[in-house]
């Protein structure tokens, strides 16, 4: 334990941390520490004699925990740190949802729907409604059944929620509410929950569990959450059920910061906790250590300008610093120019690597220009957010495999690879499967493993190939006990032949597919190999597959991405810093965005996205606008962002020659003639071919060493008393297999039941 960590703490800081009575409320502006609080809250929390697993800490993303968990490590040691319940809401609540999936009709392997997925299925129940996709979007459907999910609206409660009912009739789509009803019982029966399913089960399970609420309720002496600001009900209400009886929880958060409305994230949530935890103690944070005087001064001077928030007083003890730059540009090109100018410029005059820079958007779809840019000028750069690694057609397809082989009720994974690579099942053959699917209310895997039962009209040829795929995926089943998650990968990757229709050709797309599902193979391999070097026997398939199916773009970080530009959107910057930070794009319906339209509520919201921008910056903060830009095929033009003129004059340098806040439309329009010849951007080269995620490739084939501990007693008997590692003491109670195939499954008194590996286990009888 390193003795003098709570010297890195300013008074309020530390009073914050040491408070541990009760309920507890950080409210503080960006930069001045609150997530160090949490850090060494938890850190101090460990030294008082708690256990890891009593403590349950929620983050945003799945990065800024494992960061949390480092800096938790580097006080108290990494053994402890490691047992922590740790992470973003979805993945701490699957966890909690494999352990307790029976209650809630789902086995604890069932598939977590990604956005595509649910999309996909929206599209189909769509379809079989045979309802005008015109009018149902599946995309804003998806929306609103995702909205009624966050607010725990059920389906039934649904068609009698007015405020949920009526506005969609208004609408003129008063289906929702059938199809919201059968996409929750298609999800039930293809065992899948989607990522707002995560959140409402959790409440469900609670809700009607007394006995498992109050278990969860005891195991987590205290809870703590960071960016409590963009929490959503559902979350907020599952943080209230768990904090409910001992009342020790701690909040961060900045309602200045709150901006994920969109998602259903309700800032009175933060507003409103003392009245939720009646003598809640708050503590106010005011020093910023993160940015300069300036930089401090202008996003206080820029966040004063709404009405909705808490007053705060930040001040920075930091240097004075540089006064934030403002670069017009007349194209969007140019502006991706100048910033790549002004970054050389900046690296002569200081040291600064390439990864103290980042450019921040408002839209995903700002990144291409700016790829195009620095890719020409040789400047470094990563890219968050965009198609990740697990979204890429040929390593979804091989994922699909894996979800239909731990779960075959899985009917997305089942109709992505029934016909892929092909094998002569088509269309006709798997809408007569679900035809008979939705007669007799079961899975499409039940109907293609027995379609004479089920009637289904197909001749002799295609139920052969039927049966030979069913058989494929049930010789590929029989491993998934015995095989570990790399050993049973490589194989699915080699005998489903997608290998070898990935490698027909020579082509650059086709080399790069390659290298991806190479990558794939790389992943699982380290997948397994770290997990057994922390003890952590979960090798399986079905762990690899719960691990990546709640991954987030900010995952995508890998050792070969340090020292490169970060461009990513202000989205998902929340919570990070650099020494500098270009916020570019800033122009009227891009940044505040058209979405926002005339909404007061709307372009507050905004205006917290500018504000969690600018203070991401240390020590440079750089704004550019452009007068005209490719938008949709189309060059427009624009004006600069109101936002721009907010911010206190005495802040921003601006350049001669620019007027803020007046449109420029008329004067760009001799400009848009000497533009009209420029094109549209689809000529430019498509990023998708290049490999996002470039670690050193190792080759398939390099297979983990499989790590014998031999500390587990070969002549184990059911019902013996064990004392595991890492799961602590259980009972076991099946016997199974033998050499190395034998294996244990062991009732454990907290971690439920558990299939374990003789070989890797890590118990000893007691
Ligand atoms: P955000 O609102 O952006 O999430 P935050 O309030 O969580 O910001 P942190 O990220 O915890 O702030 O802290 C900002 C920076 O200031 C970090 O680099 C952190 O290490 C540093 N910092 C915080 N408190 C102190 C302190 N007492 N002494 C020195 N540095 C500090
Ligand atoms: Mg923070």
């Amino acid at each position: 334990m390193k003795q003098n960590y709570l010297e890195e703490l300013n008074k309020s800081q530390k009073d914050a941390v040491l408070y541990t009575e009760g309920p507890s409320l950080v409210i503080a502006g960006a930069g001045s520490g609150k997530t160090r609080v949490l850090t060494y809250k938890i850190a101090y929390l460990l030294e008082q004699g708690l256990a890891p697993w009593n403590i349950l800490a929620l983050t945003f993303t799945n990065k800024a925990a494992r960061e949390m968990k480092e800096r938790i490590a580097s006080i108290v040691g990494k053994e402890r740190a490691v047992y922590l319940w740790m992470g973003t809401f979805h993945s701490v609540f699957s966890r909690i949802l494999r352990t307790e999936s029976k209650v809630l009709g789902f086995t604890s392997n069932f598939t977590i729907y990604d956005t595509s997925d649910s999309r996909s299925l929206i599209r189909t129940i769509i379809k079989e409604m045979a309802l005008d996709d015109k009018l149902y979007k599946p995309a804003a459907v998806q929306a609103r059944i995702s909205n009624a999910k966050n607010q725990l609206v059920s389906p039934s409660a649904y068609a009698t929620n007015k405020s949920f009912f009526e506005s969609d009739s208004a609408a003129k789509m008063p289906a929702i509410r059938d199809i919201y009803r059968r996409y929750w019982d298609r999800c039930l029966q293809a065992e899948a929950m989607d990522f707002d399913d995560l959140l409402f089960y959790t409440y469900l399970l609670f809700r009607d569990n007394p006995d498992i609420l109050a278990k969860y309720q005891d195991q987590f002496k205290f809870i703590l959450v960071d960016e409590y600001q963009d929490t959503n009900f559902a979350q907020h209400c599952v943080v209230q059920q768990l904090a409910k009886k001992h009342q020790k929880l701690c909040v961060v958060g900045d309602d200045a910061q709150s901006i994920y409305s969109f998602r259903g994230a309700d800032i009175d949530n933060i507003l409103q906790f003392t009245k939720i935890f009646e003598g809640a103690k708050v503590f106010k944070l005011e020093q910023n250590y993160r940015s300069t005087q300036n930089i401090v001064s202008a996003a206080n001077s820029l966040i004063r300008k709404n009405s909705r928030q808490i007053p705060k007083d930040v001040f920075s003890e930091n240097e004075q610093g540089n006064k934030i730059q403002l670069f017009q540009a007349y194209s969007d090109i140019e502006e991706a120019e100048i910033v790549a100018k002004e970054i050389r410029e900046l690296n002569k005059l200081h040291s600064y690597d390439y990864s103290d820079y980042a450019i921040l958007y408002r839209t995903n779809a700002q990144s291409r220009v700016f790829e195009e840019v620095f890719r020409k000028r040789a400047i470094p750069y990563k890219i968050y957010g965009g198609l990740s690694f697990y979204q890429r057609k040929e390593i979804k397809d091989i994922i699909s495999y894996f979800r239909l082989i731990v779960n075959p009720s899985d009917e997305e994974a089942l109709k992505r690879i029934i016909n892929y690579p092909a094998r002569g099942i088509g269309a006709t053959t798997l809408s007569r499967v679900a035809e008979a699917a939705s007669e007799y209310n079961t899975s499409y895997w039940n109907i293609i493993s027995e379609p004479l039962t089920f009637n289904v009209d197909i001749n002799k040829g295609v139920q052969r190939k039927l049966k030979d795929f069913v058989d494929m995926m049930n010789a590929f089943k029989e491993s998934l006990e015995t095989k570990n998650a790399y050993e049973i990968g490589v194989h699915i990757i080699r005998e489903s032949g997608i290998m070898a229709d990935v490698t027909q050709d020579n082509s650059p797309e086709s080399m790069s597919r390659k290298e991806n599902i190479e990558e794939l193979a790389n992943g699982m391999s380290e997948f397994c190999n770290s997990r057994l070097e922390e003890g952590n026997e979960d090798v399986f398939l079905y762990n690899f597959l719960s691990e990546v199916s709640l991954l987030t773009d900010q995952d995508n970080d890998t050792e070969e991405d340090f020292n490169k530009v970060t461009l990513m959107t202000v989205h998902s910057a929340k919570g990070l810093e650099f020494k500098n930070v270009f916020v570019v794009g800033l122009e009227e319906k891009l940044f505040p965005s058209n979405m926002s339209g005339d909404s007061p509520r709307a372009l507050e919201e905004e205006r917290r996205l500018f504000y969690v921008a600018i203070t991401r910056a240390e020590e440079n903060c750089m704004l550019s606008f452009s007068k005209s830009r490719m938008r949709y095929g189309t060059l427009e033009f624009g004006s600069p962002s109101r936002f721009i003129a907010e911010i206190d004059d005495s802040y921003v340098k601006i350049p001669s020659g620019i007027a803020l806040g007046r449109r420029i439309d008329e004067a760009a329009s001799s400009f848009r003639k000497e533009n009209r010849e420029r094109k549209s951007p689809i000529s430019h080269p498509s990023s998708s071919a290049i490999p996002q995620n470039q670690r050193t490739l190792k080759r398939v084939g390099a297979l983990p060493p499989s790590r014998k501990t031999n500390s587990s007693p070969s002549n184990l008997e059911v019902g013996q008393k064990v004392e595991h590692e890492r799961f602590g003491v259980g009972f076991v109670k099946k016997l199974e297999g033998d050499g190395d195939n034998a294996k244990a499954s062991i009732e454990f008194e907290h971690a439920g039941t558990k299939q374990l590996l003789l070989r890797f286990a890590r118990f000893k009888v007691i």
